[in-house]
């Protein structure tokens, strides 16, 4: 046997092929402030996940229940305090915040608030990123971003910078990258939270439409209109899953 072949099996971190898309195995996320004196808060609490291949999730619940930090943690932008990550099978939680950064920008679309675009490239440099790393050819680059920007109506913004737009505005911006790069893997967080009604049922159609095309599709949302989109519901409260309803 190859010797990688034997490291694989070996290794506590071996690729697992029977494995779902996404697991996540008794997933707890703690914040403690660093003062000794304060609470610390429990965002996410023994949380157990699996989600499949094509699979369009909400995940909804009160404010602060931990939507956003569930997102945080399937999109690899911050590690559990304990539990694990298997994402294609591979064990991801205890990656550093660079292997983190690399997986995220091939595998995972984030359409969040912040932390999503990169502000030192333009609107244009943002969406043609993942497209880059993908080494796609310079004319169908062109085309797919173009494409996506007059989609989300920034095309006359697209040597602006992030810090020139405001919140939604950025959010468009991130699901034109989406759009454009098609990444198996999309996670919103509130996508429509800070647009007009125009705007978010823009980017509702291209959740939609990525779904259509084989994207797995992870959404938090408030707004029951744009929930009901989903296949399968994910309810928190207090950072716990406390109900999994069967898909209606
Ligand atoms: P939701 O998105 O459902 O409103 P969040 O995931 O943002 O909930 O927050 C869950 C809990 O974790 C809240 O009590 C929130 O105050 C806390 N929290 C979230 N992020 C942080 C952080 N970076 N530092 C400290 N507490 C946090
Ligand atoms: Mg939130």
């Amino acid at each position: 046997m190859a010797w990688w072949k034997r490291s694989q099996s070996t290794s506590p971190e071996a690729v697992r092929a029977d494995l779902p898309l996404i697991r996540l195995e008794h997933v707890t996320k703690i914040f403690r402030t660093g003062d000794p004196a304060e609470p610390e808060t429990r965002a996410l609490d023994d949380v157990t996940v699996d989600i499949g291949h094509g699979e369009y999730v909400a995940v909804s619940g009160p404010s602060g229940c931990g939507k956003s930090t569930f997102l945080s943690l399937l999109g690899l932008l911050d590690s559990p305090s304990s539990g694990h990550y298997w994402l294609s099978g591979r064990r991801v939680d205890a990656l550093t915040a660079s292997e983190r950064a690399r997986v995220r920008s091939v595998e995972i679309g984030l359409v969040f608030q912040s932390f999503n675009l990169i502000g030192d490239m333009t609107v244009y440099e943002n969406v043609e990123y993942p497209l880059t790393l993908k080494n796609v050819a310079g004319d169908a680059r062109k085309a797919r971003v173009e494409q996506a920007l007059t989609r989300v109506g920034l095309a006359a913004r697209a040597k602006q910078r992030p810090g020139q737009l405001s919140g939604g505005h950025q959010q468009l911006v991130a699901i034109a990258r989406a759009m454009a790069g098609r990444p198996p893997i999309v996670l919103a967080d509130e996508p429509t939270g800070n647009l007009d009604s125009r705007s978010g049922e823009i980017v509702m159609e291209m959740l939609a439409e990525l779904h259509r095309d084989g994207a797995t599709i992870c959404l938090a949302s408030h707004d029951p209109r744009y929930v009901s989109q989903a296949r399968r519901h994910v309810y928190l409260l207090d950072g716990r899953v406390v109900t999994e309803p069967s898909n209606s």
